[in-house]
Order: C-alpha cells, then sequence, then structure tokens
C-alpha cells in the first residue's frame, strides 16, 4: 500500500466525508483495510497514493493542490518528520500508529493542517485525541 504523509492525519478522523461518492468509498476501503490489518507494510510518500487514486483532484497521478506554498506536499513531509521517517521509506502500519501516538501532538497537528479546509470539523484532532 501506498500513502502520502498527511494522509494520516485525515484517517485519524475520516467519517465519510469527501470530494465525491467515488472518493469517499475508496477512502472508506483503506481505512478499513489498515484497521483490520496493522502489519500492512506502507511505503510513504509525498505524491498520489491509494487515496488519491479516486479523487477528482488527481490530474493525471498528479495533485492539483501540490504547486503552491504551504501545498499539500509540505505537509506530507512536515507529518513523516515528526514521525520519525521520510519519503520513500516502508513501515508497518502498526510502527506508524505507535509514531503517531508518541509524536504527533495537537499543536503540530494544528499548525501542519492551518490551511486545510477539513479542519473546521475539528474530526481530525478528535481522532487523535481517540488513539490516546
Ligand atoms: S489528489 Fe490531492 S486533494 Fe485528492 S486526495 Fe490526493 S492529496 Fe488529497
Amino acid at each position: 500500500m501506498i500513502i502520502r504523509g498527511h494522509h494520516f492525519l485525515c484517517m485519524l478522523g475520516f467519517k465519510g466525508l469527501g470530494y465525491d461518492e467515488e472518493f469517499i468509498k475508496n477512502m472508506d476501503k483503506v481505512v478499513e483495510k489498515l484497521k483490520n490489518d496493522d502489519d500492512v507494510l506502507i511505503k510513504l510518500v509525498d505524491s498520489v497514493d491509494n487515496i488519491c487514486e479516486k479523487c477528482p483532484n488527481n490530474l493525471s497521478g498528479v495533485c492539483k493542490n501540490e504547486h503552491h506554498r504551504d501545498s499539500i506536499k509540505e505537509m506530507d513531509n512536515a507529518v513523516l518528520k515528526v514521525i520519525q521517517t521520510r519519503p520513500g521509506e516502508s513501515m508497518k502500519y502498526s510502527e506508524i500508529a505507535t509514531n503517531i501516538k508518541l509524536f504527533m501532538t495537537e499543536d503540530i497537528m494544528n499548525d501542519i493542517c492551518r490551511n486545510c479546509s477539513w479542519k473546521e470539523y475539528g474530526y481530525c484532532v478528535d481522532g487523535l485525541k481517540n488513539l490516546r
């Protein structure tokens, strides 16, 4: 499985919202898979991943939000740094989840996600609190 850094935060608070029906269905599938099999090996990236596969913003394999300041790519890299890894490395989901619990704080998350249009719902930070 391939997952980009910031999507680990999105998945914490996923409540069935998304860009369209196809996107939501696919994201639900990824979230369920990780919930049921945390031994799964994940390649960490800062580019399109298995969640982006069904996204309307994925234009021929590149997210249209990748190329501006405070872009999604920067969010990916910030998350990967906090959980002590880097793009291209692979880890089991269980190890990633442990590092999120150990190193991700609400303050860091609020800063990384400051420009995200989903932040106002508060679901993702709630998801982080529920991990503890
Ligand atoms: S393509 Fe961009 S907007 Fe769509 S899920 Fe991936 S990162 Fe998010």
